[in-house]
């Protein structure tokens, strides 16, 4: 394994999350490079407002504000999916379309009523993944993982969360909500983008 610059900077990094699922995720797959993932709980760290107006502008704030804090390099990401018929939409507004208590149902069937109402039988869209990596006295990175399909209607399945009932990757007879977790992690956006950070930060293909 090459050990390159973050390695060398320190080996505890912190991810600017309280998600649980996905300090688990990332912290499993960055293990294997001696990297210990800690999390944004682990220090008392607030989550800042996502005010910028793509994804790697909010994945970057997070990951800044986070590597502020701690001194520690850090790692951030955000997500969404992109309809190309909406102009990309939700895009980074997707947990935002879904209101306050989060209804999916609602922000899945807003899709929809979208789509038929722009009426052009495009029913492609991705969902996006940008992950930003902050070290101290280093520049900044971007990784990007992506994974294209359509949208479909009814919803169906009863895994993932989101907007998983209503996206049928390209290739694929089921919507990410029919496969198991393992599956779905195995094409994600978000282990793509993982795959490209690891390449490029540690030689690993
Ligand atoms: P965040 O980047 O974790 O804030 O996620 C943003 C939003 O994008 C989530 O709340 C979901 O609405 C949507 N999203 C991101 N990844 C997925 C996924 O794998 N399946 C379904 N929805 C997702």
């Amino acid at each position: 394994m090459r050990v390159n610059r973050a390695m060398k900077a320190a080996n505890s990094w912190v991810l600017a999350s309280h998600n649980q699922g996905k300090i688990r995720e990332i912290g499993e797959l960055l293990r294997p490079f001696g990297v210990n993932l800690q999390s944004a709980a682990d220090f008392s760290l607030s989550e800042p407002d996502e005010t910028e107006s793509t994804f790697a502008g909010n994945a970057l704030l997070k990951a800044r504000a986070a590597s502020q804090a701690t001194g520690l390099p850090a790692l951030a990401d955000d997500s969404g999916l992109c309809v190309t018929a909406l102009n990309g939409q939700p895009g980074i507004h997707s947990a935002r379309w879904a209101g306050e208590p989060r209804d999916f149902a609602r922000a899945m069937r807003r899709i929809e009523d979208e789509l038929e109402a722009c009426g052009d039988g495009d029913r492609s869209a991705a969902f996006v993944c940008v992950l930003a990596l902050v070290v101290p006295g280093e520049s900044d990175r971007i990784y990007e993982g992506r994974v294209v399909g359509e949208m479909i209607w009814p919803p169906r399945g009863e895994g993932g969360f989101g907007y998983d009932p209503v996206f049928q990757p390209e290739g694929e007879t089921r919507v990410f909500a029919e496969m198991t977790s393992r599956e779905k992690a195995a094409m994600s956006h978000r282990a793509r983008a993982m795959t490209a950070l690891i390449a490029a930060e540690f030689g690993h293909v």
